[in-house]
């Protein structure tokens, strides 16, 4: 494809583009495929000869629009959104038309210093404390690919930090410490990495927040043992439920264990400290006060498209002493003088996408009171959904919403008389009634035992017509499912 050829099928990609958002709601939410359905509709091996553009972008829409779960649709509620805005897409296509890799500041500078700046914008719209800034020179604020790479980049430098204090370790005795709460990142970094991990039990009555009295107890129990806790794991917006760790409990207990690398994983809520309204209740003081890194997905509800993860570290020495490593043809000048920053020993692999673009045009095109009335939107949206359920008979909360994140499930009249077993068989039975419509898609989990079903918000699209729909839907089914249940 020349640059002429370049510029019509572009063109022709955006009318696509645009035409399928305006067909989006008429859309299936969920797709109707079976798995394998791409095998007989693809070759199995690519073309002899190149193909007219026009031909492979009409396959674009034939084949693969149809096995996509269109996360964009107002009626996805499952897992956690993820942010797609046409200025995501369009910095991704110019991030992409520019293919820098970015590692040294060398490399691209632009893209370096576009990182380093607007990473201090995203801090600033959460109030994260000057120390994480990357104007600090001290601390400072990385983009990653996921919440669980942050994770793996904080594992690694909290084992160094503790490896390089205590020389003696033996690597069997290091133990990540998590809740039974905390995402399946923390499992993967042990599983990756060959580490022990600890999953301390959360109360149902403390709404699966970790408390300091339980940290405390697992440490002293850990240490009698021999056991050597380097980091703890704790999660502000849990995937479950939305629950929120006791940030400034913890932290304290932290202070008696100052080898402990404390983290906080706010994937998905993080991104709501942008409202002033809910930084107490997230814990946003204490995270100033106690983090050594925390982490917040722009890429869920933050408006940018994937991938987008924000990482920030009170200490960027302790990220480049476990992560720099430096043959001769990574050096250059503005490295060995220490004048810029080398986002390659910041992160696991070397070379890395020119992601801070779509942070930049988001922001710029929101503003920050823009962000906030997205958030708020999501918040309200799903305080609508409470309100209905609130109403029903077959419906009820299993804890309190979170944000945007409503848990529940289907309950039988006279409920007392069923078993946890009966009420979680109903639940089950419940969510594959759910899972075979195509117009709304919920996702389950299970909380300290109880089956229950997870409603999220926050696509950009959703609006109050969805909600009652998605609400409609849900409480016929519950109903229909409870009635056939009783039979
Ligand atoms: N942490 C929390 C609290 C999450 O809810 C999720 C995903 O939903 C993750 C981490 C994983 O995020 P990622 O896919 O960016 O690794």
């Amino acid at each position: 494809m020349d640059v002429e050829q370049f510029r019509k099928a572009g063109y022709a990609a955006i009318d696509r583009i645009c035409d399928y958002f305006y067909s989006l709601e008429k859309l299936p939410v969920v797709s109707k495929v079976e798995p394998g359905y791409l095998k007989g509709l693809i070759p199995a091996q690519a073309p002899e000869e190149g193909e007219d553009f026009s031909k492979v972008q009409d396959d674009y829409e034939k084949l693969i629009l149809p096995g996509l779960t269109r996360w964009q649709h107002p009626s996805f509620f499952a897992y956690f959104p993820t942010g797609c805005t046409f200025e995501g897409i369009l910095a991704d296509l110019y991030s992409s038309s520019v293919a820098n890799p970015g590692f040294n500041w060398s490399a691209s500078p632009a893209c370096t210093e576009l990182e380093v700046i607007t990473m201090d914008w995203a801090a600033k719209l959460l109030g994260l404390s000057p120390e994480f800034y990357n104007s600090s020179e001290v601390g400072g604020g990385v983009v990653q690919t996921s919440a669980s790479d942050s994770v793996l980049v904080a594992v690694v430098a909290a084992r160094s930090r503790y490896l390089t204090a205590h020389p003696e370790t033996k690597i069997e005795d290091l133990v990540i410490y998590s809740t039974t709460q905390t995402h399946s990142l923390a499992k993967k970094a042990a599983v990756v990495l060959g580490l022990g991990i600890r999953s301390i039990a959360v109360k149902t009555e403390e709404k699966f927040s970790l408390r300091g009295g339980e940290l405390r107890a697992a440490l002293e129990e850990d240490t009698k043992l021999g056991k050597k806790p380097f980091i703890m794991i704790a999660t502000v917006g849990s995937t479950s439920s939305g629950a929120v760790d006791n940030i400034g409990e913890l932290g304290e207990v932290l202070k008696e264990h100052p080898d402990v690398w404390y983290h906080i994983d706010a994937a998905w809520a993080g991104v709501a400290l942008a409202c002033p309204e809910y930084r107490e209740s997230l814990y946003l003081p204490e995270i100033n006060e106690y983090a050594t890194s925390f982490c917040t997905n722009f890429h869920k509800w933050g408006l940018v498209n994937f991938d987008f993860s924000a990482m920030w570290v009170r200490d960027r020495k302790l990220l480049t002493a476990a992560l720099d490593v430096t043959p001769l043809y990574l050096r250059t000048k503005q490295g060995d003088e220490g004048t810029a920053i080398d986002y390659r020993n910041w992160h696991l692999g070397l070379g890395r996408k020119f992601r801070s673009l779509k942070l930049w045009f988001v922001l710029r095109s929101y503003g920050v009171s823009g962000f906030q009335n997205h958030i708020r939107k999501g918040i309200e949206m799903n305080n609508l959904f409470v309100n209905l359920l609130s109403e029903s008979k077959t419906l009820e909360l299993v804890t309190e919403p979170s944000l945007a994140l409503t848990v529940f499930r289907v309950v039988p009249p006279s409920a007392e008389k069923y078993t946890l077993e009966e009420i979680n068989g109903l639940n089950s039975q419940f969510f594959k009634t759910m899972s075979v419509r195509d117009d709304i898609m919920i996702t389950q989990t299970n909380l300290n035992g109880v089956i229950c079903i997870r409603f999220a918000v926050g696509s950009a699209r959703t609006e109050e017509v969805h909600i009652r729909q998605g609400y409609g839907v849900i409480e016929r089914e519950g109903a229909a499912t409870v009635d056939t249940w009783l039979r």
